[in-house]
């Protein structure tokens, strides 16, 4: 290995070979590009070394087929990994450079709309951090999430450019390229069958590195993107079809052009159906062309291969897995079934019907006609064997994913033990009595380097000075500050912490949003996707009614509060728009009145993302996690929250229930009503009017939206909302309106003792351990992969 020079002199030498430029005529871009080579360099070293760790211990590898990955910036990471923070900011103080500045010039890369995607990410980064060899295979979309602005309160959406600042991380691979087809037909020759598809893409490789803590070992994101076989046609070029000439490449780009930007709600397009088998087809390509090289007998695959499908969106991989072992290498179909079914498994992200991906037959037989063959084969197997079974994978003229993803994979997870139970009991409870030992729980986490080393350096140096820093990988031991947590001057220091942090915020927002608040005020955080199953309009609910509660008392003593709000809705989801609207146009009213100005203020920041998430984290009073019980798989958002000592207000759903019981039932604000009450009262006729009726707070709010309050021009305005609410309400927002109120002034009075809320806070943390994406990882290698760390092996 090569002997890297010392980082300034990496810096400076990219600065001048890379860039051409001296540090006198640098611009800040060139600073960035030139720090994030020199920490490329020493990422590169490290990534080298496990490759080759990879191949000479003939390890089995883990591939992580996912259609998102929310990573964010990425030279934050590389530096906090290799423990180069101090150093890197040295230098860039020696030359009049800001530190943060540097690092706030990289484009965020937002490769995905939201948990599901920032989920992938954070494993990659456990994955190296564990040294589990791996790869992450995904799209390389040109243009990522939509940027949002807010217009008159409206959601406005934009596109989003991240490749056209310089982007220091990724290594193109011209050489490794496969061609992914589409439509045309099936030739049936006896027992021979190929598929001659119609139109053909090439997909490209694009690598970037991911490293692990310390730097002991870096895998492999692999991303791809769409190209034409034969980009420009000269013919019609030298005709004068100047066009048309570049037409080809135009078309194959479109593949991988751009993030579609719903998560919730399944569309049935074309082209994304062409998105996943573009990652797919690509993505086992390159897995099988390495496992040959390295291995050959292709009934060792199971031993060598782990294939997870991050939500049924690469689901087509069964099949095609089936297609390429029987089809292409002429192994029987019941051996290629079950080689198939060893290598993969699947993770379930959600259980709303509307999110469960079924494609139309004829849409997926023209685009993929051998696929769906083998899906109806694949079907009647899995029939034959379960005599009992009712459900087909091929009803109503669809294909179901989610089943097809079951059958296929020889285990199947859930991402808590709440949603996991309720996979078990409702949309897969009868493939689950088939099959009972398939489906297992991994509760998902988060990436402590990133989400407290990272984002909080001042609370992350405060555990270092009491505990070591052995945390940093092996997060329980955040455990041993229990005994912190009793002493005063201790609890003090955590609640400076907290209190500087929350000044960064503010001077941050009245810098870049003209937001102007109280560092002492509650920072009361709700950031996530727009939903309505998350219940931004139950939070907003809750804050007009206690605006008017305030003016009409307002020397009542009330905890001052700040109530936060970001997140992007999908652009066509036209009633989480409503409510951002909604929250913009209450935010407006609410902070002009005098009388309230004290108690009350309302921000809705824009353009939710990573890098956001790590500035509003760190200054967070209180964490708002408040879904109709049983809708939100997980939730990671609530684990960053709990770690950086934000405790929770919230519903008995998702992970929330395993942080209750993790940080305590004392330090968590619990409210609502659970799965199980959810779903009997959705039963219950006029359930909304008999909530509203009992409550004449809730009456009162609805009251004033209704009537145009807070849209005086447009008084219907909001009549979406309210006609919703007070009619089928389907997330019982007004039924668990009482109950939040009620846990809401117990937050006030709790925040009022500002001792006692140091002690929630910081208990949150010292029971936040078990959230690490590094404990998930754990699980998935032991329960799923059967997969081994090469650290240390
Ligand atoms: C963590 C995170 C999420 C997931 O948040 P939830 O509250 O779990 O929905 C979404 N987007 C970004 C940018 C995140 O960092």
């Amino acid at each position: 290995m090569t002997k890297l020079p010392s980082l300034r002199e990496s810096i400076l030498q990219h600065l001048r070979y890379s860039f051409g430029k001296d540090p006198e005529h640098a611009i800040l871009e060139d600073w960035r590009m030139a720090v994030s080579y020199a920490v490329r360099d020493r990422i590169t070293d490290a990534w080298i070394n496990a490759t080759h760790r990879t191949y000479d211990t003939g390890a089995k590898r883990v591939y992580y087929l996912s259609m998102e990955f929310l990573i964010g910036r990425l030279l934050e990471d590389g530096i906090v990994n290799l423990e180069l923070v101090d150093e890197a900011r040295a230098v860039l103080a020696e030359f009049g450079k800001d530190y943060q500045a540097v690092l706030a010039d990289e484009p965020d890369a937002a490769l995905g709309n939201g948990g599901l995607g920032r989920l992938a990410a954070c494993f990659l980064e456990s994955l190296s951090t564990l040294g589990c060899p791996a790869h992450g295979y995904g799209i390389r979309y040109e243009h990522g999430l939509f940027r949002q602005s807010f217009v008159d309160g409206r959601q406005v959406e934009m596109p989003e450019h991240w490749l056209e600042q310089r982007h220091a991380w990724e290594f193109e691979r011209p050489e490794v390229r496969y061609r992914v087809g589409f439509g045309g037909h099936v030739d049936t020759r006896g027992e021979t069958v190929r598929w001659y598809p119609a139109e053909e893409v090439e997909a490209e490789a694009f690598d970037t590195p991911v490293v692990g803590w310390k730097g002991r070992w870096a895998n492999t994101l692999r991303l791809w993107s769409g190209r034409a076989i034969h980009p420009f046609d000269l013919d019609r070029f030298n005709h004068g079809d100047y066009a048309g000439a570049a037409q080809p490449e135009a078309l194959a780009r479109t593949i991988s052009r751009v993030l579609y930007p719903d998560d919730t709600t399944e569309q049935g397009k074309e082209l994304r159906l062409k998105q996943e088998y573009f990652l797919t087809c690509a993505a086992l390509r390159d897995i099988l062309r390495r496992f040959n090289n390295q291995f050959g007998d292709l009934r060792k695959l199971p031993a060598k291969v782990a294939i997870q499908l991050n939500d049924t969106h690469p689901a087509i991989a069964g099949p095609e897995l089936v297609r390429v072992l029987h089809d292409e290498r002429g192994l029987p179909f019941d051996d290629a079934l079950e080689i198939a079914q060893g290598c993969l498994s699947y993770t379930n992200h959600t259980l709303l019907p509307e999110a469960l991906e079924a494609w139309d037959e004829s849409l997926f037989g023209r685009l993929l006609p051998r696929h769906i063959q083998l899906i109806d084969r694949i079907d009647a197997t899995h029939a034959a064997r379960n005599p009992s079974r009712q459900q087909s994978m091929r009803a109503d003229h669809q294909v179901k994913m989610g089943q097809l993803s079951f059958v296929m994979a020889h285990k199947v997870n859930g991402v808590s033990a709440l949603h996991t139970d309720l996979m078990k009991s409702t949309v897969f409870s009868e493939l689950h009595r088939l099959h009972p030992d398939r489906i297992v729980n991994q509760t998902n986490g988060v990436t402590p380097r990133r989400w407290l080393l990272g984002c909080n350096p001042r609370l992350a140096s405060l555990i270092t000075e009491s505990i070591g820093e052995a945390w940093v990988d092996d997060l329980d031991q955040l455990t041993r500050l229990e005994p912190n947590v009793q002493d005063a001057a201790w609890l003090d220091r955590y609640a400076q912490v907290k209190r500087d942090n929350k000044v960064d915020l503010a001077n941050w927002m009245a810098r870049h949003h003209g937001v102007h608040v109280d560092p002492d005020m509650l920072f009361d955080v709700q950031i996530k996707r727009l939903h309505e199953y998350k219940r931004q309009h139950l939070n907003i609910l809750e804050t007009i009614a206690l605006w008017s509660e305030i003016r009409d008392n307002p020397e009542a003593g009330w905890t001052p509060r700040l109530k936060l709000f970001a997140g992007k809705a999908a652009p066509g989801y036209f009633f989480a728009k409503d409510i951002i609207r909604l929250i913009n146009d209450a935010a407006a009213v609410i902070n002009a009145d005098p009388v309230t100005a004290p108690y009350l203020k309302v921000a809705f920041l824009p353009n939710y993302n990573v890098s956001l998430a790590e500035r509003l984290v760190p200054a967070a009073d209180l964490s708002e996690q408040i879904s109709t019980a049983g809708k939100e798989a997980s939730g990671t958002g609530n684990m960053k929250f709990a770690l950086n000592g934000a405790p929770t207000v919230g519903t008995l759903d998702g992970a929330n229930v395993e942080i209750r019981e993790h940080v305590g039932a004392e330090n968590f604000f619990l409210f609502g009503m659970t799965a199980e009450e959810v779903m009997e009262r959705r039963h219950v006729d006029g359930h909304a009017w008999r909530a509203i009726e009992a409550d004449p707070r809730l009456r009162r709010a609805l009251d004033l939206i209704r009537d145009g309050r807070f849209s005086p021009q447009d008084p219907g305005r909001y009549h979406g909302i309210t006609g919703n609410l007070e009619g089928p309400d389907y997330f019982l927002v007004c039924s668990d309106f009482t109950d939040y109120w009620r846990a809401q002034r117990e937050v006030d009075a709790a925040f009022a003792d500002r001792s006692r809320w140091s002690r929630m806070a910081a208990w949150n943390t010292a029971r936040s351990g078990w959230f690490s994406s590094d404990r998930t990882i754990r699980g998935y290698m032991a329960d799923i992969w059967n997969a081994q760390s090469l650290i240390g092996a």
